[in-house]
């Protein structure tokens, strides 16, 4: 080992490539760690933190309208892009130092460069013109929006990266895609004040969630203003001599906006980085393939987060991270757990779920009981908004076990976090009713249905 300049060297400094880089430095290992474009990744530069910066953004206009009914008089508010976008800057800046000085702090050495594999043991650091050596390496490069070349005009599209930082915000914007992204945009761009429209080539918007949430979010989404166009996609997108976008819809709609912008999904990055000539196996779309250690092909060569197409979730890189250092720092082979894994959707209102979809249960269990609550949040009784939270828990009537816990509403996010325990743990229905609720909150309600609301029998409802 000593042969060589490093003990780890980490490509990628993102979520997952920095906090193993960090946590290998502070046991005492020769680490270093290039970044090609700036540390923090997809989920500090250009994914979850300014996202969700910009999700708080957009919900002002609500607020100022809901508080009236409790007696304030809001005057008339304006909106400023730029104001907003410096300001996202100075954040994510702010979070990028700290990235880089949590490696450095820990002993590692921190590059800005491109790095390309030359062999097992070396890497070539383009900005630097030079090759360094190590005993492990580390790929953590993450993914990038999938371009969408099938689609004609597709260069006068944006994705997530570029909504972040147009120069001026849309009067009107066409999103495609029914997942995470296009949903929270969609949300976020209406909630500025842009007329948005949402194209989504299936049945129902966030195809892998429970059919509840997907049919009372887009209901929802409806109403407060944003077109949900399913079963649709777009044939073509053309600049129209007001320099405006003209897009032919599927089913012969045509729409004229100022941005498109594409959410299809998102794909590894792991191009013109010497992967295939040092023998390090792709799979079909292009992820590095790994073991349950997230070991690839080459023995001392391992990936971790987006790059290998497990589960895209900042999270899991960074407990996939973890994983690695048990596995190969440590002498604690310890694969990752991407079992129950809770998530949200920073929708308006927000989706927080955890473990199986109605769906889902009942492909697997022959019993299953629903457990539904839908109710108007407290905070929306003198706001005198519209809007209704839904609460739903899935159990095995077998065994009580929840299997499923989904929520729409405020704060619904935060919920899913606490409700991933007692799922994790495989809690049941008992322990839940056992447990004295908070009130008044709404989350109370999870620990208050005690009667199911209807039971499904081998795929029958009854
Ligand atoms: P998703 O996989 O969530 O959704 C992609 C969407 O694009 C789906 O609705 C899919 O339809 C549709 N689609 C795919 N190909 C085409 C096509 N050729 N034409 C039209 N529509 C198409 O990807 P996102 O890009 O939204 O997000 C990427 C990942 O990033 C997510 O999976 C998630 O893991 C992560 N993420 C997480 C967030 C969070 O935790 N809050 C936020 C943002 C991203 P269909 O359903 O029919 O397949």
């Amino acid at each position: 080992m000593a042969g060589y300049d490093y003990d780890l060297f980490v490509i990628g400094g993102g979520s997952g490539g920095v906090r193993a880089a960090r946590v290998a430095a502070s046991l005492g290992k020769r680490v270093a760690i290039a970044e090609e474009i700036r540390y923090g990744g997809t989920c500090v530069i250009r994914g979850c933190v300014p996202k969700k910066l910009y999700v708080y953004a957009s919900q002002f206009p609500e607020h100022f309208a809901d508080a009236a009914g409790y007696g304030w008089t809001v005057p008339e508010a304006s909106f400023d892009w730029p104001t907003l976008v410096a300001n996202k800057d100075k954040e994510i800046a702010r979070l990028e130092a700290i990235y880089k000085k949590n490696v450095e702090g820990a002993g590692g050495q921190a590059f800005h460069s491109r790095a390309v594999l030359v062999d097992p043991h070396s890497v070539y650091l383009v900005a630097e013109d030079r090759t360094v050596s190590a005993d492990q390496i580390l790929i953590a490069t993450g993914g990038r929006p999938a371009p969408h070349p099938a689609l004609s005009g597709h260069e006068h599209c944006i994705f997530s990266n570029e909504a972040f930082d147009l120069k001026e915000l849309p009067k009107a914007i066409m999103i495609e895609g029914g997942g995470y992204i296009a949903v929270e945009f969609a949300n976020i761009f209406h909630g500025l004040g842009v007329d948005t429209t949402l194209v989504y080539r299936g049945q129902e918007i966030l195809s892998r969630f429970d059919m509840d949430l997907r049919r009372s979010l887009h209901e929802t989404m409806e109403k407060k203003g944003i077109r949900i166009l399913c079963h649709s996609i777009s044939e073509w997108v053309r600049k129209n001599p007001a320099g405006r976008l003209d897009v032919l819809l599927s089913g012969g709609q045509t729409l004229t906006v100022d941005q498109v912008m594409l959410a299809i999904g998102r794909i590894p990055n792991t191009e013109n980085m010497g992967l295939e000539g040092v023998g390090v196996e792709l799979g079909k779309t292009g992820a590095i393939v790994v073991d349950q250690y997230s070991r690839t092909s080459i023995d001392n060569i391992w990936a971790i987060g987006d790059v290998t197409h497990r589960v895209q979730l900042t999270p899991v890189a960074i407990h996939e991270a973890m994983c690695f250092i048990e596995t190969v720092f440590k002498g604690n082979p310890t694969s990752p757990d991407h079992d129950t894994i809770p998530t949200a959707v920073f929708s308006q209102p927000e989706i927080g779920t955890v473990g199986l979809s109605e769906d889902e249960a009942v492909k697997r269990f022959a019993d299953i009981e629903i457990y539904r609550a839908s109710f108007r949040p407290m905070r929306h009784t003198l706001s005198g908004r519209d809007e209704k939270m839904l609460m739903k828990l899935v159990v095995d009537g077998t065994t009580r076990k929840v299997l499923g816990a989904h929520i729409l509403g405020p704060d619904a996010g935060e919920m899913a976090q606490l409700l991933g325990i007692p799922l994790k743990a495989g809690l049941t229905k008992d322990d839940f009713d056992r447990t004295m609720a908070v009130h008044p909150t709404a989350a109370e309600e999870l620990v208050t249905m005690y009667k199911p609301t209807y039971r499904v029998k081998n795929g029958e409802r009854v």
